[in-house]
Order: structure tokens, then C-alpha cells, then sequence
């Protein structure tokens, strides 16, 4: 039987904010356990919340970046439940009215094509401490310096259909809160954290399965794993004739398994209730003004420009906005290539390709916008065919090549347009193959392109195509 796969993720991208959500106490990593957490933090009696105004700019941001409506009130829930690293015996979230709620964002596939992801909604709350097993014998040290700390969980609908997807979509968020400039971002210092929430069902149906939920996923590599495993676990329960448990499970990267962690709680388990300690929180159209003018250029806003100013289609302009680095590459190699039509293409095409088949992110490219932006301007001024451009883009990529006009002159690169030298290759070329010769006139037109071949290969590639194409065509009728 054929499965389809259904994943939705719940990720939780801690703010980079200096204090705490509820309290002064810092936020900063690394420090001694148990150094950075004041009462509010441990939960002592009689204290109170404030609420650490750096979050309220930060959400906004998020949710004007997926295109969010953001909502005019939101408020914060107790959600109770018993756990040694949760002080309070409660978490201060947002239930019934989440700071963000819709938007959508478009994700590159590694195939160049985008898919869209809807977001459900981003609340803010506080993250709980932190179980210590590996030092301690028979025993689970506890440390609240991470309890209050400030998280926006993003949950998305169940949009993702492959583990690829979902991967592609983890980072596509990691990257627009980074460029946000919300959150660090730093995973393995837990930033961000995925729930991977996963089910299957036959392929043709609508109907959702029941899903497990993999929790806290820390890295790229191990929720690409934990969703394969899942799945392949669901497939071999299913077809064997069992069903699925809706359950928590946490991944085991050195087992490279998910394992059972809890049967799944209702919301009717965590008793949740308004948090009565903080009131609703009111925001304004001004306020959002107000973050809107301190954002940076979105990747919805700038694929709309590129289309607008260089003429691109819809699809390469969204492609090349995805990712700010990409955009910044493309944008710098029009500075030295004017055709930005050209330019889109072989950024979109050749060397997305590249990146991907060596698994270089842009950033880290060692080919100068510059080099790139010359060899492109060599396709558009006719100096090389677009053939030859590839070879010298390899050539540029291996590390064989510095500089792209040296490389074509040492390599007697330039392409061969003059007529006069390409004329008697092409009558040669028509007189050694006498047959084809006759069968094109007698209306075998496709054989145009038999003749086009004979002389790109005698030219190694150097001749100019559409001129071949012309004089062939004259040659011969
Ligand atoms: P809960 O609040 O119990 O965690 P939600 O309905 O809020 O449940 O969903 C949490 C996440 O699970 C969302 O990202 C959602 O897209 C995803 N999800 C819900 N149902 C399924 C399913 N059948 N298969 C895969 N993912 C699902
Ligand atoms: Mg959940």
C-alpha cells in the first residue's frame, strides 16, 4: 500500500531578549546552574510576573514577517501540570488569545520550486528549567537558570508531506527569525527547537491519522531522521494490521530511533485557565507601524521588487528572495552584470544547483559576485556561449580559474562569430554529409539541428549558436 505522510511542527524559537519574560533575571547562556534564577523564576510565594516589554516588538515582527494578523488583545493562561523543572507547578502561555495568528510562508524545495506552509498561530511563554542526568548517579539534578525564559512557539497546519519538506521549512523559520533579528537562533544551544508532529495515512485520502508528537528536536539532521524513523515506525504498525497511539516521543540520536515518552494529554488535562497575575496586553496600530518601519526588507516584499525592477518572472523572483543571502548574491552580481534577466536564471538555476549538489550555503561561496557577475556579462556580450559559460563556472567553482576574462584568453575561449571563418567549416560540414543534405531540402527540417551539432563540435563549443543556425539555414537552401 502507498502512504502519504502529514507533518505539522510546533517550533519554539527562544527571543533574544536580555532578561527574562517575567523577570530582570538574565538570560544569558552558559552561566552556573541554578545562577540565574530569581524568585519569580522559582516560583517563591509572593511574587509577581511583569511582563519584559522587548518580547511584544519581537512577536510583531514574527508575525508581520509570515504576513500574520496580529492580534489587538492577547493574554496570557496558566497551563498546569506537575514536573520537577516547572517551579510553579504551572507555564505561563497563551491559550485563548495568541499575540499572531494566520500567515504563510513560502518554502524553496530543493528542486527550485516553493511551497507554500500556512501558519495556525505564535504565542508567547516562558520555557521551563532543565533535567540534568548525565552528572548525577540515581538521581536528576535540576537547573532553572533556562525557566522564564522568553519563547515564541510557532504552530503550523498540517502542510508538510515528507521529512525534506518539513527540514526545508524548519530552516526557512530559523532563517527569517535570525534576519528578523528575534532570536539568536543558535540550536544547539536549544534557540529553537522542534515538535515534529507526524502521521500517515493511504495515499488518495483525506482523512487525517493519528499522529504521534517527537519532541524537541534540536537539530536539522535529527528531525529529518526522527520523521523518517516515525514514519517508517507508523507504516510497519499499520500494515501489520495494529494502530497508532497518540502519544509524545522523544528521538534518541544514537540510536537513531523515537521512543514513547508519554501517552498524550487533552487540553482538558492541563486545566488551563487566564493567567490572573498579568492583564490582557493591547496593541495598536501604531505599535505595529512602528515595527513595520524597523523591519528589514521581507522576502515577500523583495520578490515583489525583483520581479517589478529586473524583470524577472514571479518564480525566480521569489526563489532568489527566499534566501537574504542568495538575494544579496544575485543583487551584487547585477552590479557587475547588467542583463539581470540572464542573471536571475543562472543564479536560480546553475548555481542553486551547485550549492545544493556540494552542500555550500551561499555565505561560505568562494566565488566573487564579481568573477560571477564578469562571466555572465560574457554570455550577454556574446564573447562566450552559454556552453562554454558552464565549463568556466566549473572551472571558476574547482578553484581552477581566478579570473574569468585571463581564463577565456588563456583557454582561446571566445566564441566564433565572424562569418567569414565559420562559413567554409559549414560548407565542408554540408558536403561530408551529402545525404542529409538532400533529405533537408526534401522538407527533414529537423535535420537543422544535425548540422548545428557537427559545427558546435568541430568549434568545441565556441561558435555562436543562433549565427550557426542562420548560416546553416542559408547554406543549404
Ligand atoms: P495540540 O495542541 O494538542 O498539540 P494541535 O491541534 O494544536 O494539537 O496541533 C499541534 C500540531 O500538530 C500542529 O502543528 C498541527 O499542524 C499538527 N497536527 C495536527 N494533527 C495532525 C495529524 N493528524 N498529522 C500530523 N500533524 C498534525
Ligand atoms: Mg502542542
Amino acid at each position: 500500500m502507498a502512504w502519504e505522510t502529514v507533518i505539522g511542527l510546533e517550533i519554539h524559537v527562544q527571543l533574544n531578549t536580555k532578561s527574562k519574560i517575567f523577570s530582570g533575571a538574565s538570560t544569558e547562556f552558559g552561566a552556573e546552574p541554578n545562577t540565574q534564577a530569581c524568585a519569580v523564576d522559582l516560583g517563591l510565594p509572593g511574587v509577581l510576573p511583569v511582563v519584559n516589554a522587548e518580547v511584544y516588538p519581537k512577536a510583531v515582527a514574527f508575525g508581520l514577517g509570515v504576513g500574520a494578523s496580529i492580534s489587538k488583545i492577547s493574554a496570557f493562561d496558566r497551563k498546569n501540570y506537575f514536573y520537577p523543572d516547572l517551579p510553579k507547578g504551572y507555564q505561563i502561555t497563551q491559550m485563548d488569545k495568541p499575540i499572531v495568528l494566520g500567515g504563510s510562508v513560502d518554502i524553496p524545495l530543493a528542486d527550485g520550486t516553493l511551497k507554500q506552509v500556512n501558519i495556525t498561530r505564535a504565542h508567547l511563554e516562558e520555557d521551563a528549567g532543565k533535567s540534568l542526568h548525565e552528572e548525577f548517579q540515581q538521581s536528576t539534578g535540576i537547573d532553572l537558570n533556562r525557566a522564564g525564559t522568553p519563547l515564541l512557539e510557532i504552530v503550523s497546519e498540517p502542510d508538510m508531506r515528507s521529512a525534506k519538506e518539513a527540514v526545508a521549512y524548519a530552516k526557512y523559520i530559523h532563517q527569517l527569525v535570525t534576519y528578523l533579528g528575534v532570536s539568536d537562533g543558535n540550536m544547539a544551544e536549544g534557540s529553537l527547537r522542534c515538535d515534529a508532529n507526524v502521521s500517515i495515512r493511504p495515499s488518495g485520502t483525506t482523512e487525517m491519522g493519528t499522529r504521534t508528537e517527537t519532541k524537541n528536536v534540536n537539530s536539522f539532521r535529527f528531525l529529518e531522521r526522527a520523521i523518517n524513523f516515525e514514519v517508517q515506525r507508523q507504516q510497519q504498525v499499520l500494515e501489520s494490521g495494529g494502530r497508532i497511539v497518540q502519544e509524545t516521543r522523544l528521538f534518541d540520536p544514537d540510536r537513531d530511533e523515537t521512543r514513547p515518552m508519554r501517552s498524550k494529554e487533552t487540553a482538558m488535562d492541563y486545566r488551563y485557565f487566564p493567567e490572573p497575575d498579568l492583564l490582557p496586553v493591547k496593541i495598536d496600530e501604531a505599535f505595529i507601524a512602528e515595527v513595520k518601519n524597523s523591519m528589514p526588507e521581507l522576502p515577500r516584499e523583495k520578490a515583489a521588487r525583483f520581479a517589478n525592477q529586473y524583470q524577472l518572472t514571479q518564480a525566480d523572483a521569489q526563489v532568489l528572495a527566499a534566501d537574504p543571502d542568495l538575494a544579496n548574491y544575485f543583487e551584487d552580481t547585477v552590479q557587475h552584470c547588467h542583463d539581470a534577466k540572464t542573471t536571475g536564471n543562472w543564479v536560480r538555476v546553475e548555481l542553486l544547483a551547485r550549492l545544493n549538489r556540494d552542500d555550500i550555503h551561499i555565505t561560505d561561496l568562494a566565488l566573487s559576485a564579481e568573477q560571477f557577475g564578469i562571466l555572465l556579462s560574457r554570455i550577454s556580450d556574446k564573447t562566450i556561449s552559454g556552453k562554454i559559460a558552464k565549463d568556466i563556472l566549473d572551472a571558476l567553482w574547482q578553484g581552477e580559474a581566478q579570473s574569468v576574462d585571463e581564463y577565456i584568453e588563456k583557454n582561446d575561449l571566445k566564441q566564433v562569430s565572424d562569418s567569414g571563418s565559420l562559413a567554409p567549416l559549414i560548407e565542408k560540414i554540408i558536403a561530408d554529409n551529402p545525404k542529409q543534405a538532400e533529405q533537408y531540402r526534401q522538407g527533414k527540417t529537423k535535420l537543422l539541428g544535425f548540422f548545428v551539432g557537427q559545427v558546435m563540435k568541430e568549434t568545441a563549443g565556441k561558435a555562436n549558436p543562433q549565427q550557426v543556425n542562420e548560416l546553416v539555414r542559408t547554406k543549404l537552401s
